[in-house]
């Protein structure tokens, strides 16, 4: 493999900035460039050490570094590896890197660091999937869960159910190899247990996904209401609270937009916030039409209504339309005098969970957050001794094992050969063995890595 390079800081102005190189050739480039203080020779400098000196083009200084020393295995790509530590800054940063190029590396791409870790066998893809997703994380259970994944959790799991699909087939074949004994139903009841103990496993990991998708993806919420009862200035108190918005980002149907908040810890996939705030225009502000879609594909519905004046015609086509939904009512505008009140039988007909607030005074809103804690008992979600999936790859795989378990118990239950039983239980197998990356086919894993960020 080549070596690589690549600045693995974010661009803009810091501190320091670090530049990485992995791969065979990097002892070798980095002695063209760095003139350390304290002259070694490469064999005698450990793995692990920090050395302080110059970064040279030719004769003239370029920065003042630190390198860090990191030998093949025991490195983030278990290859020989160096990092540059620089004054931060991009024109430095630049050039460091470009003598790293013109002396024999070549540019790393998107996550190939990371790419390499998994190659070399240091880590599986769950592994290396979990790297992006601490990187990415909006909230602090999902790094939690990151970390967790990085651990290993997730892919020590699905060796276990490995070693359980493996039982079985040793099982089915103890039945090929010793015909004459007579043994196969005995056998069959035996392989039928140990198959639903797999898939019971299974259908627990694909469980998790729920809470795994609140913790990746947020709860996706809509807020609907008549023009003025105060929706904006809802979002504002909301975004308020939080003033660390993580991302505002297309949505992934139609042209919705999305802003991901973190309200007391929960994070909160808000829809469609941007048609909220940018009309002005009373008329064309949120119509009931609009609402209707938005609320199809959220989570949660949060229905506000201006609590000085009394239930309209169209408030109450926005209660029909949140009864049997994940939802919350808000009253607003509490500072004034109240026409409707949290115990109206029009509101708590649609649902218990009726809050009463202030948006331009900002008063009430924790009271949202907890409710909508419990609603999705994000407390719940216990990171410390259950395993959460979070991602939609490894979900889907899962769900498929979880066929072919039933496929392959069929194939049991109905005496079919069992050669045939032999390849739906080797498909579960095979199933795993994507998640982990054994058996996932090139385009996956370059599919994979390229959403990684460059330096990764
Ligand atoms: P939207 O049309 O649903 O987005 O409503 P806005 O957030 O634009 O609010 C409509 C009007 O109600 C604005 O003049 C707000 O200042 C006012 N408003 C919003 N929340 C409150 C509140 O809690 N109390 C009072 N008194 N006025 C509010």
């Amino acid at each position: 493999m080549s070596t690589i390079a690549s600045i693995s800081t974010a661009p803009g102005i810091g501190g320091i900035g670090i530049i990485r190189m992995s791969g065979k050739e990097c002892f070798n480039i980095l002695d063209k460039i760095f003139k350390a203080k304290n002259p070694q020779k490469i064999d005698e400098i450990k793995g692990y050490t920090i050395k302080y000196g110059n970064i040279v083009d030719n004769e003239n200084i370029v920065d003042e570094v630190l390198v860090s020393y990191f030998k093949a295995p025991k490195s983030y790509t278990a290859e020989n590896m160096c990092e540059i530590n620089t004054h931060g800054g991009n024109i430095v940063l630049k050039k460091i890197l470009e003598l790293c190029l013109k002396n024999g590396a070549e540019m790393a791409q998107p996550g190939e660091f990371t790419q390499r870790a998994f190659l070399n066998g240091r880590i599986d893809l769950v592994q290396a999937e979990s790297v992006i997703d601490i990187i990415n994380a909006k909230s602090e259970k999902e790094a939690q869960t990151g970390i967790k994944q990085l651990e290993g959790e997730l892919s020590k799991k699905i060796k276990e159910i490995k070693q359980d699909i493996l039982d079985v087939l040793v099982n089915i074949e103890v039945s090929i190899d010793y015909p004459e004994y007579d043994i196969e139903e005995v056998q069959n009841e035996e392989a039928l247990n140990m198959l639903d103990k797999v898939k019971a496993k299974l259908q627990l990991l694909e469980k998790s996904f729920d809470s795994g998708k609140i913790l990746k993806n947020g709860i996706k919420t809509a807020i609907i209401g008549k023009p003025n009862a105060g929706k904006s200035s809802l979002l504002n108190a909301i975004l308020k609270e939080d003033r660390a918005i993580v991302t505002e980002f297309k949505g992934t149907t139609r042209d919705t937009i999305e802003e991901m908040v973190n309200l007391n810890g929960i994070p909160i996939n808000l829809v469609d916030t941007a048609g909220i705030r940018e009309t002005t225009d009373e008329v064309e502000k949120i119509g009931i039409k609009k609402s209707r879609k938005i609320a199809e594909e959220a989570d949660l519905l949060i229905a506000i209504f201006d609590s000085s004046k009394d239930l309209e015609q169209e408030d109450l086509e926005i209660l029909d339309m949140i009864k049997n939904r994940k939802s919350i009512i808000i009253l607003n505008k509490i500072d004034l005098n109240q026409k409707i009140k949290e115990d109206d039988i029009r509101l708590t007909e649609v649902t218990s969970n009726i809050i009463s607030i202030s948006a331009l005074n900002k008063i009430g809103i924790e009271k949202l957050a907890s409710t909508i804690e419990k609603l999705f008992n994000f407390n719940e979600i216990q990171l410390d001794n259950e395993l959460v999936v979070t991602n939609v790859r490894h979900k889907n795989l899962i769900t498929k094992a979880i066929k072919n378990t039933e496929d392959a118990r069929m194939a049991l239950k109905q005496n079919m050969p069992i050669d045939i039983v032999t390849i739906f239980i080797k498909n579960i197998m095979d199933d795993m063995g994507e998640i982990t990356g054994e058996i996932t086919t090139e385009d996956v894993i370059n599919e994979i890595f390229s959403k990684f960020c460059l330096g990764k």
